[in-house]
């Protein structure tokens, strides 16, 4: 059974992976602390919970949900968004629901790539930008995200028959894995940017509602003219704490959405009503539950940082996602570093090559674990003398 070449180029899962490696110390009977995958250890509010209880019993969510997403959904998207950034969106040509925005995200070079076209995609980066790109039988064109340059990529370096070339632009802020944040002058220059070169962008804002000490993110929509070049990628998961519910939205460019609609109409049947409902009511519901999950990343996010410093690092108080990425000591790749502490201390961080080349150098750390688990994991780590030491 010979392989389609484009499954035989997938590189396995990042998280698939790691939950190998944890697994594998576990059953050396090691006691392992994971900072490794970005999963709320928070519950969903239970009145979100409350919500699909109720609408699962009704026959009539039982049968195929609408394509584009219930209607109902798409105008909590809308009033949420009007609310959040102040951007109007139209609820039936400018929003569609996903199954999660990883599946939207997987699945929008479909609709712009014929092989050997070009995305333009963050490193270090979420995976799926560039996994979405190999499947539909594209080149991923990596723009590094320099820690000088705030880890906003720099436009100007991306060679000029590149941008000819480039169908799809994917960049994602607050940024996972750096924790960095972007300004609309930035998101400005990217609609100018795509203007010039007609490119498609793809802004991916799970992390919007996730944000510390008042800041709040901008949504790429707000820029003039940005709803005219591409589309933003939201999803549930991070705000509601909904991981597992599997539910997500895009919106923006009415042309990019269709497109993306119609390839997702022969691909999938949309979401569970019932899960869509509870969305509703997770939009329309008080934001009294994400301020305090993020209340509980900022304190853990100030353990971490602090802790770390105590051991040699320097690393600056982040704004926004529930990850820290920080160097790794001199001496060490980030793979080698990775194993070494896991070895030493039984405490797991995911080694920033898995973001791409340019994650070299670095580890991540989520801070969706429960706060006992972080102090005893920076215990673990001082008493295995682990520290960040310029001269080594
Ligand atoms: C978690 C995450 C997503 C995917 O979220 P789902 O809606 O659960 O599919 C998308 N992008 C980034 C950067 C993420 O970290």
């Amino acid at each position: 059974m010979e392989e389609a070449e484009r499954i035989k180029n997938l590189p396995p899962y990042l998280f698939a992976e790691v939950d190998k490696a944890i697994a594998r110390a576990k059953q050396e009977g090691k006691d392992v602390i994971s900072f490794g995958i970005g999963d709320p250890d928070l519950p969903t509010p239970s009145y979100i919970v409350d919500r699909l209880v109720e609408e699962a019993r009704n026959p009539e969510n039982h049968r195929y949900p609408s394509y584009e997403g219930l209607p109902a959904f798409r105008r909590a998207v809308a009033e949420w968004y009007k609310r959040r950034f102040g951007v109007e969106l139209d609820p039936d040509t400018e929003v569609v629901s996903l199954i999660g925005s990883k599946e939207g995200i997987a699945h929008i070079s479909l609709c712009y790539v014929n092989p050997g076209d070009i995305n333009l995609v963050p490193d270090p980066g979420y995976p799926v930008y560039s996994i979405g790109t190999l499947l539909a039988g594209g080149t991923s064109y990596m723009m590094p995200l320099d820690e000088k340059a705030g880890f906003l990529p720099d436009l100007d370096a991306i060679p000029v028959e590149v941008r000819r070339r480039a169908k799809l632009m994917f960049i994602n802020y607050p940024n996972n894995p750096t924790a960095a944040v972007a300004t609309k002058e930035f998101f400005a220059r990217v609609v100018e940017f795509a203007r010039e070169y007609d490119i498609v962008v793809c802004h991916d804002a799970a992390y919007s509602e996730v944000t510390f000490d008042g800041y709040k993110a901008p949504s790429f929509l707000e820029v003039p003219g940005a709803k005219e070049v591409g589309i933003e990628f939201h999803s549930l998961s991070k705000t509601y704490n909904m991981t597992g519910w599997r539910l997500g939205w895009a919106c923006g460019s009415a042309r990019v959405i269709e497109a993306l609609g119609r390839v997702k109409t022969n691909i999938d049947s949309g979401v569970f009503q019932a899960i869509q409902y509870a969305g509703v009511t997770a939009l329309t519901g008080p934001d009294e539950h994400t301020a305090r999950a993020c209340e509980t990343y900022q304190k853990r996010r100030d353990m971490v940082i602090s802790g770390f410093n105590s051991l040699g690092w320097d690393i600056k108080p982040t704004k926004g996602t529930f990850y820290i990425w920080a160097p790794v000591p001199p001496g060490f790749t980030s793979i080698a570093f990775s194993n070494y502490v896991l070895e030493k201390a039984a405490v797991f961080l995911t080694p920033g090559i898995g973001y791409g080349q340019h994650g070299e150098g670095y580890f991540r750390i989520s801070l969706t674990t429960p706060d006992h688990r972080i102090q005893e994991a920076l215990e673990r780590l001082k008493k295995a003398g682990i520290r960040f030491d310029r001269a080594r």
